[in-house]
């Protein structure tokens, strides 16, 4: 399987190659050439494996013997060894709705399902090249602690993550900061996290820093990460009991469209289901660009579901591309416009097809809260805030339904990474998980740097120059 830029201009590269070029070369995103299918028996066959057998089943299709079967196999197998529950991602009725747990891994958030696999790929890509490679990265909060839990004691590989100082919540400080592995640098930013944003782009785009210091990237701009986001879409679907896969809408509560995004390409793939619903918070360019064709930034605004706080959706330029008939030109065009007049619109027709595509809805910060409280009282169970807005829009959608379709939704966090929203909700904290039990005590080690590009850069510089 060969890759393409969104943009239409670098010659197709292979899987290795684009996974370790992120960013495709020509400022566009990698796709596959094409989307490999896979048939309804197939489908049903995928019914006796285990996470990681269905990984690999669907892994190989696009790295296309770029990686003998075998390594990615035990790749794979090293990945979700991780994970603290043995279905990897469990699925489980509550009232109404299932709920597929993709908090499992080790920084309780759904990102490590793909940033546990990418630690491991570039590992092993780095051996076989003899390379080494240093990640540069901006989070608030959960990206980069996954980020840095995927590739910590990793040979060739340091990892320098710029968080906002004392504007991350205390458990994801914790999480990023108490990695004492030596291959592992925080930096805390005294500003926010558009300025740690703005200084890792501008770090990026002095190419001579970039080259001389082998820079590399995690977000989800990476193709691998959408790859092994695919996997969890056919997973839940197998995992429904027979008599509810007849209508089946998956909600994914979205921010940079990386999740949902895997789930257009697991539904073009062959996967039975009906809808993808994207469910926003307050911060729903998303929402209203499928209700309305009408893609536009404007503020970004704090909520109680702070991964989804995010204004520029990195991962809709991939979803562009193939409204747009796979037309790069096209494709610059929308981003000309963008540049030009602040938005992106589409018409009648295309909106339509956006609309077989996906389903809708947002909630407000007050209807997050009220959302766990009241799910907690129906079923007694515990939502974090980003899946409740999942769960709120569901229930919406529910409303509207004639057919008694099974509605699936992502819980994309666990409740204990986001306690103070809880408590406020139901007037006590989540338990907490073993992997959380003593953060408090643990060692923390990060360096706090003024909002500066040249701070970043001398001191990345001076800590290379140490090793
Ligand atoms: C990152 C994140 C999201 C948003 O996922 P996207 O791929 O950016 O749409 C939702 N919930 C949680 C808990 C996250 O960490």
């Amino acid at each position: 399987m060969r890759y393409l830029s969104t943009r239409g201009q670098i010659e197709p590269v292979s899987f290795t190659d684009a996974v370790m070029m992120g960013l495709a070369n020509d400022g566009g995103l990698l796709l596959p050439e094409s989307i490999p299918t896979v048939g309804s028996r197939e489908i049903e066959q995928f019914q006796e494996l285990s996470y990681p057998e269905l990984a690999f089943a669907l892994f190989r299709l696009f790295v296309g013997g770029d990686i003998p079967e075998p390594v990615l196999e035990k790749l794979i197998q090293q990945s979700y060894a991780t994970f603290d529950h043995p279905a990897v991602a469990p699925l489980a009725r509550h009232g109404d709705i299932f709920i597929l747990e993709l908090f499992h891994g080790q920084t309780l958030a759904f990102k490590d399902i793909a940033l546990q696999f990418l630690g491991n790929l570039f590992a092993w890509i780095l051996a076989e090249r003899q390379e080494s490679m240093n990640i540069l990265g901006a989070t608030s909060g959960d990206t980069g602690s996954a980020a840095i839990y995927g590739v910590r004691g990793k040979k060739n590989i340091n990892i320098f993550i710029l968080h906002p100082h004392g504007k991350v919540s205390p458990v994801q400080e914790k999480q990023m900061t108490s990695v004492l592995d030596p291959n592992v640098f925080n930096i805390a930013v005294e500003g926010t996290f558009d300025d740690g944003q703005r200084i890792v782009k501008e770090i990026f785009a002095d190419l001579d820093f970039k080259r001389t210091h082998h820079l590399g990237a995690v977000n989800s701009i990476n193709w691998a990460r959408i790859m092994a986001q695919i996997v969890y879409y056919f997973w839940a679907f197998l995992q429904l009991p027979a008599a509810e896969r007849k209508t089946v809408d998956i909600v994914v509560p979205s921010g940079n469209f990386g999740n949902i995004f895997a789930g257009y390409l697991a539904k073009r793939m062959g996967l039975p289901i009906r809808r993808l619903v994207l469910a926003s918070n307050e911060n729903n360019i998303l929402n209203r660009f499928i209700a309305t064709g009408d893609y536009r930034c404007s503020e970004v605004v704090p909520t109680w579901s702070p991964s989804m706080d995010i204004q520029v959706a990195s991962n809709f330029e991939r979803y562009l591309y193939y409204l747009l008939e796979g037309n790069p030109e096209k494709v610059r065009q929308a981003f000309v416009q963008l540049r030009e007049t602040g938005a992106i619109a589409v018409g009648e027709e295309l909106l339509s097809r956006v609309r077989e595509d996906f389903g809708t809805g947002f909630a407000t910060n007050d209807e997050t809260l009220s959302t766990i409280a009241d799910f907690h009282q129906q079923t007694g169970y515990i939502l974090d805030p980003h899946t409740a807005v999942g769960v709120k829009v569901a229930g919406q959608l529910r409303r509207d339904e004639k057919d008694g379709a099974t509605f699936i939704c992502l819980a994309t966090a666990h409740p204990a990474k986001f306690p103070d929203a809880v408590h406020r909700a139901i007037g006590s904290y989540p338990p907490v998980p073993e992997s959380l039990r003593d953060i408090d005590q643990r060692q923390c080690r990060f360096q706090i740097l003024p909002a500066d590009t040249t701070a970043v850069k001398n001191y990345i510089r001076e800590q290379l120059s140490l090793q």
